[in-house]
């Protein structure tokens, strides 16, 4: 599966919601993908995105990490005592602008720090 591959299966999937973010598509990575119909950015892998409906992106439901785990099942199921809220880049652009560092967009944030570096590192910022 190439990168215009998955996307065609992307956008068949997700009517077009779902994009990478990532400029580079491995589908065995775990790619940064945002949902412009709830706004989530969230981690998952390529194969999950357009796999089985369990494996895929459902809105306001983010995955969690960066094995594209979901924490929060749709129908409760695996509930996870930590909830993880993921941010939109909204939120995190607003942070960077107001010069917080990722550590602390990440506490402000409750989310992992690793994914606020990842952000950073998207977008050029470190
Ligand atoms: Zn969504």
């Amino acid at each position: 599966m190439n990168r215009s591959e998955f996307e065609a299966k992307l956008n068949k999937a997700y009517d077009g919601a779902v994009r990478p973010l990532n400029s580079s598509i491995n589908q065995r990575a775990t790619v940064c993908f945002k949902c412009e119909k709830c706004g989530l950015v969230f981690f998952g892998k390529p194969f999950h995105m357009v796999g089985k409906d369990h494996q895929r992106h459902v809105c306001g439901v983010p995955y969690g990490d960066k094995n594209g785990e979901r924490l929060q099942h749709a129908g409760g199921r695996r509930k996870s005592k930590k909830k993880e809220p993921s941010i939109t880049i909204d939120q995190f652009k607003k942070l960077v602008w107001e010069d917080y560092t990722p550590q602390q967009i990440a506490q402000k944030m409750q989310v992992n720090p690793k994914i606020v570096i990842y952000y950073f590192k998207h977008e050029g910022l470190i």
